[in-house]
């Protein structure tokens, strides 16, 4: 067994666990859903999508890819129209030539 994505939205994990399941990849997600005891004790556990089979990391990592960095990148930052350089979501202008941030 081997760990592979860990995120709180376990909507997202659900997601990415029908991808491999299509690439008939086994896998399953652990701490779920986790109770308000575990919470107190140990601490927030945070779905994480397992693996089965080690073997499995390679290609499960290479279909997952695409979908990761596309949510990261429309929401965290945005592309400065005028320089091209890349600012995070909370900039309202350009951190390198001042231009305003594109609606
Ligand atoms: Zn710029």
């Amino acid at each position: 067994m081997r760990d592979l994505i860990t995120s709180i939205d376990s909507t997202r994990l659900g997601f990415f666990r029908s991808i491999l399941e299509e690439a008939e990849i086994s896998c399953f997600i652990r701490n779920e859903t986790t109770s308000q005891l575990t919470n107190i004790f140990i601490g927030p556990l945070q779905p994480t999508l397992c693996l089965v089979n080690d073997d499995d990391y390679e290609q499960a990592s290479a279909l997952l890819r695409p979908h990761q960095s596309e949510g990261a990148c429309s929401s965290e930052e945005w592309l400065c129209p005028a320089c091209k350089e890349s600012n995070p979501a909370s900039f309202e202008v350009c951190w390198k030539c001042q231009a305003a941030k594109p609606e």
